[in-house]
């Protein structure tokens, strides 16, 4: 199938999904996972009204950044500290703030930017040892940590469920993720406002967004496999 076909597929998809659980598709962002693709076919991609691209690694934005930079760039891969100077100015969304000390790092070089990064704070909701991100208890306890912090806004939280063959396996883990993030909007940081919950990727998006993801991020999905060989 070709991009376009696999992106209007995706998109019929969110239709059905949130017509079937009274949601409007429009709150439903599709991120295009674009890391390892290469530009020739993002801008298929970017062609069929795509408006947001993920990628997860500093080098690869850095070298697309002129035929991406139209479309809002999601960093949603492990950010390291010292590369957050790279691309303070070039992304809009940072999905995986998971530790203080990356927190401290973007809230000095966004203030050195004049501007205020948005981010979401990466939770790992099965306690995976193989996955960035914070333990659901631990989310609380961050925010406390970082709310002084007034070059950063928490806009909502991201995570990377478990690969499950059947998707409805990691049921549980969105429905926890959407239930700290209901709690979490009751509190009053200046700098957190829970607007967003990246969950969902190619194999379980549609139960994501069944359990409230407004942020899907599909790579294979629309794009085919990976080719990390090259
Ligand atoms: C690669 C990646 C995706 C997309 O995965 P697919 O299974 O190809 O849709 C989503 N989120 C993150 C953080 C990724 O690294």
């Amino acid at each position: 199938m070709s991009i376009k076909e696999n992106i209007d597929h995706v998109r019929s998809e969110i239709d059905e999904i949130c017509k079937k659980v009274d949601r409007d598709s429009n709150e439903v962002t599709l991120i295009a996972v674009t890391k390892t693709i290469d530009t020739a076919r993002i801008g298929q991609a970017l062609n069929e009204n795509i408006k947001d691209v993920g990628e997860n690694k500093v080098q690869e934005i850095m070298n697309k950044y002129e035929e991406i930079k139209d479309a809002k760039i999601h960093m949603i891969g492990h950010l390291q500290t010292n590369k957050v100077k790279y691309i303070i100015d070039k992304v809009s969304l940072i999905h995986s703030l998971d530790r203080v000390s990356l927190a401290k790092e973007i809230n000095k070089r966004a203030k050195q930017h004049n501007i205020i990064m948005d981010t979401l704070v990466q939770v790992n909701v099965a306690n995976e040892e193989t996955k960035f991100g914070l333990k659901v208890e631990a989310v609380e306890s961050f925010l406390e940590e970082i709310k002084h912090m007034e070059n950063i806004r928490v806009v909502g939280l991201m995570t990377i469920a478990p690969y499950e063959e059947d998707s409805e396996n990691v049921r549980i883990y969105f429905k926890g993720l959407k239930k700290i993030f209901e709690e979490l909007k009751g509190k009053d940081y200046s700098n957190v406002n829970m607007k967003y919950l990246s969950m969902g990727m190619t194999n379980d998006y549609k139960v994501a967004i069944e359990e409230g993801a407004n942020f899907i991020r599909i790579g294979t999905g629309i794009f085919g496999l990976r080719n990390y060989d090259k």
